[in-house]
């Protein structure tokens, strides 16, 4: 390759590469873990294992990654016969639901090949994942917190895993961020009792350290199956971790929040964690604008003051 043509794709990946981790490191700034890359390996390092950015709000596939969840599916699914492989187009807007605009996925989501299993119940997965050791959370843990809430839930949030306030109780956001979470909801017009709130991971990370790839692909099938089995109306992911793996993308949550998405046929709203929101109160106007949107795809009407 000439001289001159090399150094311009030179410049051109060193850019992409520092982009790619600008966007890791906000999404630990995101979630209140701003210095969490400082013991970390050398940046290189983090960039090779940030994941591939995308364009567009479309859903990307890996098939190294979808091939992993197959397995990790499988394994989360000893014995329940799958159903009949879902269809990868994506599904047509809820009947029941006012008209939202929703970003279209060009291309199946990784969960989208996720088979479904019929007739799955929460008390069925919980059992599934049993004392569960498939991963290395297990270690340090105290609680699994599965999740908790109306099983037959209209709106489902998704945060990213728990912290030591849930690891100690066994119950999903309860700390600060929770008791804001709690807050949200009733702003909403809701009680906690009548949504369900699950994470991404099941067992805290050590030091409330980011989920790693490993562990997510170990742990999200519980989570999709918790999603198939409530069939929520709407799901809000909390933060980054959530949005980025339902969503498969390695979009900062700023780029996503406020933005309808479709997964696997239900309607997502990507919103700020309430762990940001503790850091950055001028962020929650911003968080109460994607939630009236919730709202209004829902019918509900904010509380009375
Ligand atoms: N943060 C999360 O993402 N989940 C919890 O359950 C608590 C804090």
């Amino acid at each position: 390759m000439d001289p001159a043509k090399r150094a311009s794709v030179g410049a051109r990946s060193e850019s992409q590469l520092e982009e790619q981790v600008k966007d890791w490191l906000r999404y630990g700034e995101d979630l209140g873990l701003a210095p969490f890359y400082r013991d970390r390996p050398p940046l290189h390092a983090i960039a090779e294992a940030a994941p591939t950015r995308v364009e567009s709000h479309t859903a990307a596939t890996s098939s190294d990654f979808s091939a992993a969840v197959r397995a990790a599916m499988a394994a989360a699914a000893p014995g329940r016969a799958p159903a009949a492989p879902i269809n990868v187009v994506p599904s047509a807007p809820q009947k029941s639901a006012p008209a939202a605009t929703i970003l279209p996925a060009t291309a199946p989501s990784l969960f989208e090949a996720i088979e479904r299993i019929a007739g799955d119940t929460l008390p069925r997965i919980r059992e599934d994942i049993g004392d569960c050791t498939r991963c290395k959370l297990h270690k340090g843990r105290t609680k699994i917190v599965f999740g908790t809430g109306n099983p037959n839930a209209d709106l489902m949030f998704v945060g990213e895993g728990p912290g030591r306030d849930e690891d100690l109780s066994g119950e999903p956001f309860v700390g600060r961020a929770g008791k804001l979470l709690t807050d949200m909801i009733k702003a909403m017009g809701l009680q906690r009792e009548n949504v369900y709130i699950a994470n991404v991971v099941k067992c805290r990370p050590p030091e409330n350290r980011l989920p790693e790839k490993d562990e997510i692909t170990t742990c999200s099938p519980f989570l999709m199956r918790q999603i198939d089995a409530i069939k929520p109306k709407v799901i809000c992911t909390l933060g980054s971790c959530s949005a980025q793996t339902l969503l498969q993308t390695a979009l900062g949550i700023s780029k996503l929040r406020g933005e309808w998405f479709d997964f696997r046929g239900t309607k997502l709203m990507p919103t700020y964690h309430p762990a940001y929101l503790l850091r950055n109160p001028a962020a929650k106007p911003e968080v109460w604008k994607d939630l009236q949107k919730v709202m209004a795809v829902l019918g509900l009407q904010p509380k009375k003051r």
